[in-house]
């Protein structure tokens, strides 16, 4: 089919078209859309750092100091200042001996699952990964096998399964800390205990929970005390860091594999340096007593959407992607923005609005937005 007109029309009449709309204002709390001002409720922003000045002073210092880009791949020209402060500090937090950051979360995972498992070994997934797991995992070319979401009796039995086969085979367990549709938190301990009876490793997303759960916001492997049981501690630096970027926290050997193996890593060119030099600076910010206060602002205002839900993501599920489409909808008009979720982001029938809170927002605009979603 030559014409991409007739997949637009095709999309668009079951309700999954997607268009790209303008956003007129910084993506803040509160931003302007089509000259309207709205409370936008749809941003990874949950600590509020992307417009903190803090940040911005560090990016702008990052620049004086060493350019605007990078200049090249980091294994081409060498390995930038920034770039390894970063990597050092986001180990130790992390309580690795070693962490690689990429250019994004999305080519973290994509570029890390291929380097970590090849045809020989076998990657189980949780079946709500995100898309850059599930990416990561095809390139791979390894044994791609799904559990059901969260279900740690069918991973132990796909384990016993892999193993009664392949008693040497590297498995490595695939799964998420706070998943990105659902807001909902993996059950750690019991994956860690499974995966250990198994002898197979785990890979832990942990995006959207770095700098929101755990102890100085490190997730929920350190809430856990399980970081010495994730092999690999995977997260990024655009969602609650209010910047981009993605990291792998692990140890010195599979770090240096890493450089060796993950293609997203060598075949492009280096972050820019002040990003790097200012996601040093949200590092420190998150896990200083300011950090703290921010996560206890955004627990105020999720208790108020949601109370005992533990992340900062709160979907609303409608069922039908014109449902999804409507309440989004309406909520703009009302001055909120809230974005419908449909397939392929969540299985089909799923579709939803999804909540994201900020540290940023008063808690009047969460309290409002619980009335209009009929919480209150
Ligand atoms: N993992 C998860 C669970 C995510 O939700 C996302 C972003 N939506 C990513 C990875 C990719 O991160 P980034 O936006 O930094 O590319």
């Amino acid at each position: 089919m030559a014409d991409p007109r007739q997949e637009l029309a095709d999309l668009a009449s079951a309700g999954l078209l997607r268009t790209l709309r303008p956003l007129d204002s910084p993506a803040g709390p509160r931003v302007i859309r089509e000259g309207r001002e709205l409370w936008n409720f749809a941003s990874n922003d949950y600590l509020g750092l992307a417009g903190h000045p803090a940040l911005a002073e560090a990016f702008i210092e990052g620049i004086r100091r060493y350019g605007a880009g990078a200049a090249a791949s980091r294994l081409v020209c060498g390995s930038l200042t920034p770039h390894r402060e970063l990597e050092d500090a986001l180990a130790a937090a992390k309580g690795c001996e070693a962490a690689l950051t990429f250019p994004s979360g999305f080519a973290t995972a994509a570029g890390s699952l291929p380097a970590l498992a090849g045809k020989d070994d076998v990657l189980v997934l949780d079946k709500l990964c995100h898309a850059s797991l599930i990416d990561g995992a095809r390139l791979s070319g390894a044994t791609v096998r799904v559990f059901p979401h969260n279900d740690v009796a069918k991973l132990e039995k796909l384990l016993e399964g892999i193993r009664g086969k392949q008693a040497k085979a590297r498995v490595i367990v695939v799964t998420e800390s706070v998943f990105s549709m659902d807001g909902d938190v993996c059950p750690l301990q019991e994956i860690v205990a499974a995966k250990e009876r198994h002898g197979a490793m785990l890979f832990l997303d942990e995006a959207h929970a770095f700098g929101v759960i755990g102890p100085q916001g490190m997730g929920l492997a350190a809430r856990e005390a399980l970081q010495d049981h994730v092999e690999f501690q995977m997260g990024t630096l655009s969602k609650a860091a209010g910047l981009a970027g993605g990291y792998l926290a692990t140890s010195a050997a599979w770090r240096d594999l890493l450089v060796n193996r993950a293609r997203s890593f060598i075949y492009t060119t280096a972050a820019p340096p002040a990003l790097a030099h200012a996601s040093l600076a949200a590092l420190e910010l998150i896990r200083s007593a300011e950090g703290d206060g921010l996560r206890a602002r955004l627990r105020e205002n999720v208790s108020v959407i949601s109370p005992g839900h533990e992340s900062a993501i709160v979907p609303v599920l409608l069922g039908s992607n014109e449902a999804a489409l409507e309440a989004s909808r309406r909520l703009e008009e009302a001055g909120y923005l809230v974005p419908a979720i449909r397939y392929p982001t969540v299985p089909r029938g799923t579709a939803r609005l999804r909540v994201s809170v900020s540290a940023a927002h008063p808690v009047a605009a969460a309290e409002e937005l619980a009335g209009h979603l009929g919480l209150h």
